[in-house]
């Protein structure tokens, strides 16, 4: 059985029928720490007397006497009671949208899900098995504990840092087009562990270290690019830059530099920087995108959405990519507001002329989805999760075989 039916559930609903209803359907499903509160005063009762030991997911009625189901939201997130909420509701389906961007505003607690009541048992199952996709990545316990400089320093000089890719890949034909170079730090007694946890300190240290980081990880990066491209497979890989190097006056000059001595050519090296990281300082970042273009770089602008740049700020930008957050990708089949942002993005990508890229796609309906709309890549867990670059070849020769096969319906 999986994981997943291991995680302890709090069900609040002031219907006892209700309830009892989904704990039952919980029971049915496999799980076995099932709690359960009247209302939403004392669902905070009983998450404050558990005293630091978070509940996993929160299952809640909108709906309630007294404290309603969004201002427990509220509460929850502000207390990290939980990381995972699903909301279930018999009103409005509009409700229901503005409850999923006030959960997209707070990035502490994640809404696995809207549900309609009365409950139906694979509806739940469904949302219930996304717990089990962000579980696996990383341990959401030890995701906010961060490292010191000082720990970092000896990790850089001992070159713990490695890179992880996660496939880029055609969203029509399921073809591998590129990877994203994500940073994963190989701790010799706690194993592997994510970005969250050192790339804030990095960023908090000022220029000197976060560069020294780049550049070791862009050495491995340019390394394993070469060795593919010289066995004929064609692609590009996304390395991340910080706010900070892409306020670096030198930074064209030594990337270039630095591909020139690899032998790659520049076009296979995308370099991503955040919408926001641009907007904030537009006029200073904006000389240097144009040089790293001019050098031949390919540049993605990320996380793209959840800043609020215009159409004229971004045609001013010399971007060659778009990457569409997460937020508005994953679940954008179930929810009405995500694909409405997801939509004006993509269509955004197709005025500007630039490759549009989904990152965060989870399921068979929202690549669907995308497909439809009329995206180009897709990077998320059901292409592909991130792995160490001696997995990629074998990823390649298993994914052509079921992403092929899945979209030459
Ligand atoms: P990002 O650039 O937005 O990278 C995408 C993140 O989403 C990665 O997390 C990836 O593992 C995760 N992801 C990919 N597909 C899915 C999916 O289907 N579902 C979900 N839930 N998540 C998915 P990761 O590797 O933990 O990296 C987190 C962030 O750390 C990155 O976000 C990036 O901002 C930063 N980062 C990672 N490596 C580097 C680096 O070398 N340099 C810099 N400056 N930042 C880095
Ligand atoms: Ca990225
Ligand atoms: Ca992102």
């Amino acid at each position: 059985m999986s994981e997943w039916i291991k995680s302890s559930v709090l069900v609040v609903d002031d219907s006892a029928l209700q309830r009892e209803f989904a704990m039952a359907l919980l029971h049915e499903l496999g799980f076995t720490n099932v709690i359960q509160a009247r209302d939403g005063l004392h669902a905070q009762e009983v998450l404050l007397a558990r005293a630091g030991a978070p509940v996993d997911i929160v299952l809640s009625d909108l709906d309630m006497p007294g404290m309603d189901g969004i201002e427990l939201m509220r509460v929850i997130a502000k207390q990290q009671w939980a990381r995972n909420l699903i909301v279930m509701t018999a009103r409005d389906p509009r409700l229901l949208d503005a409850v999923e961007s006030m959960a997209q505003e707070d990035r502490t607690i994640r809404l696995l899900g809207v549900l309609r009541k009365p409950l139906i048992r694979e509806q739940l199952m469904h949302v219930l098995e996304r717990v089990n996709i962000e579980s696996k990545e990383v341990d959401s316990k030890q995701d906010s504990v961060l490292f010191s400089v000082a720990e970092i320093e000896k990790a850089l000089l001992a070159s713990e840092f490695i890179p992880f890719y996660q496939p880029k890949v055609d969203i029509i034909t399921g073809h591998l087009k590129g990877v994203e170079a994500l940073a994963r730090w190989q701790h010799p007694e706690l194993g592997l562990i994510a970005p969250a946890r050192f790339i804030p300190v990095l960023e908090q240290d000022g220029a000197h270290l976060m560069k020294q980081f780049t550049f070791a990880l862009l050495e491995i990066v340019l390394r394993d690019l070469s060795i593919w491209l010289s066995r004929g497979l064609s692609l590009s890989v996304s390395v991340n830059l910080s706010a900070q190097s892409l306020n670096d006056a030198v930074i064209a000059d030594q990337l270039a530099r630095m591909v020139e001595v690899a032998h790659v050519p520049p076009r296979c090296l995308v370099l991503e920087v955040t919408e926001t990281m641009v907007m904030d300082n537009l006029s200073s970042s904006i000389g240097n995108l144009a040089r790293l273009r001019l050098k031949g770089f390919g540049l993605s602008m990320d996380d793209y959405g959840i800043g609020y740049s215009s159409m004229q700020q971004l045609s001013r930008c010399p971007f060659t990519e778009l990457k569409i957050d997460r937020s508005f990708v994953d679940g954008a089949s179930e929810h009405a507001h995500r694909r409405m942002i997801l939509e004006s993005a993509i269509d955004m990508g197709r005025r500007l002329n630039v490759t549009t890229v989904a990152e965060g796609v989870e399921t068979e309906a929202d690549w669907r989805l995308l497909k439809n709309l009329g995206c180009e890549l897709g990077q998320g867990y059901f292409s592909g999760r991130p792995m160490p670059a001696s997995e990629l070849l074998v990823w390649f020769k298993e994914s052509r075989q079921r992403l092929g096969g899945m979209f030459n319906e």
